[in-house]
């Protein structure tokens, strides 16, 4: 009860933060951190300092070398280095930063290796030799926007500066609420949600708290809750799981390739015939997920299929994989799997004509379109998390009504 307690105030003292310096939030975003004296771990100060980028073909002995550590000693710390990582591999355009003795000859001390923007390579060479990796801290900022679609969510995002790794995120938040095919020009959308930095700068984004999604003049809604210390997941503003019982889709980031119908003209075999299932383009070895949790009926071939999993959830719903390169190992039939768990690999075993999933799913025995079924919806909140989610939800409410005024 004390922590939505705390998030409510946060929440709260964040509108009205909001209210007051909304000009001057967007301008912080683009402020960089002044860098300090105390980088990694060191006081940069007491050492003479010299930063460079990585040159094409250019190995980290050769760096040491300039700043007068001899061969033998380059030699040990590839040798101590081996397991953390490969001092001989360096990558073009990489920063670099060698803490060097303050005395004439400059000799280096430390070598410090910039591997991403968060992580970094430490090679302590005074007297023992020490390697390891540190990880700046990454600084989350909460942010909330909103757009409205020109063309589609993607262009909405662009426009309004934002990530479009939020498109992922919203189309899975959605993915049973919305059908992301269907928005048109007008629909609107305001979000809040984590922005990770580090020193300044955006490395990606983190969590999305709360949306709101209006199509065609109707809101929905999404907030995300943690009714347990595992996961969480994400409810309308009555409480209702937008997660259904199944994944939309057997694979991430997928695009459908063809849709189920009562009739198709076969791409291989050019006969008329239903296409009852449908299918999912994605590269060659993408992980097949289980999109609820089952039992496995089978895992075999045949010559149509390929290599193909069916999965009974209960006794009323199947679902089928079809065409994978690899079944996953460990998957046979009585094992049972949960949502999410990956099955196999996309292929074009059997009849296809390139790397896909062919999903089909069954209900009472017969193929259906599982797009146009009612499905059973996730579970709603737990009766005794009802009260607090109400209350966060209140808060999260009104923040983004606050964002949608003032931006349309
Ligand atoms: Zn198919």
């Amino acid at each position: 009860m004390k922590r939505y307690l705390i998030l409510i105030v946060l929440i709260l003292s964040t509108i009205f933060y909001l209210v007051n310096n909304k000009e001057k939030i967007k301008i912080d975003f683009q402020e960089k951190v002044k860098e300090p004296n105390v980088k990694f771990g060191f006081d940069l100060d007491s050492f003479s300092i010299k930063k460079g980028t990585i040159k094409e073909g250019q190995v980290l002995g050769e760096i040491l070398y300039l700043h007068h550590v001899d061969h033998n000693q380059i030699n040990r710390i590839v040798k101590k280095s081996k397991d953390i990582f490969d001092f001989r591999r360096a990558v073009p355009g990489k920063k670099y930063t060698v803490l060097c003795s303050k005395d004439t000859n400059e000799t280096a001390q430390v070598f410090i290796y910039e591997k991403s923007l968060a992580e970094y390579v430490v090679f302590d060479i005074r007297n023992d030799i020490k390697v390891y990796i540190g990880e700046k801290p990454i600084e989350i900022k909460n942010r909330l926007s909103s757009g409205i679609i020109e063309s589609s969510l993607w262009n909405a995002l662009v426009y309004n500066n934002l990530s479009p790794a939020l498109v992922v995120e919203l189309e899975a938040i959605y993915a049973w609420t919305l059908d992301f095919f269907k928005i048109q020009k007008g629909d609107y959308f305001t979000v809040l949600f984590e922005e990770k930095y580090v020193e300044g700068e955006f490395i990606g984004i983190g969590e999305v708290k709360a949306s709101s999604f209006t199509h065609s003049g109707k809101n929905f809604y999404a907030f995300y809750f943690e009714e347990n210390e595992l996961y969480g997941d994400f409810f309308d503003h009555e409480g209702n799981n937008l997660r259904k019982t199944f994944l939309r889709a057997p694979i991430k980031y997928s695009r459908i390739s063809s849709r189920f119908s009562k009739k198709r003209k076969h791409p291989v075999t050019g006969q008329w015939k239903g296409h009852f299932g449908t299918d999912y383009a994605a590269p060659a070895g993408t992980p097949i997920m289980a999109t609820a949790n089952g039992t496995i009926s089978k895992a075999s071939y045949s010559r149509n299929n390929g290599n193909y999993v069916k999965i009974k959830h209960n006794t009323k719903y199947s679902t089928q994989y079809l065409h994978m390169s690899k079944i996953a190992s460990g998957i046979k039939k009585g094992k049972f799997v949960k949502q999410g768990d990956i099955i196999g690999y996309v292929g074009s075993t059997g009849l296809a004509t390139g790397p896909h999933v062919c999903y089909r799913f069954w209900k009472n025995g017969r193929q259906v379109d599982p797009y146009k079924e009612k499905l059973p919806a996730g579970e709603p909140i737990k009766k005794e998390n009802k009260d607090n989610y109400m209350l966060l939800k209140d808060s999260l409410l009104q923040l983004l009504q606050l964002e949608t005024l003032y931006d349309l």
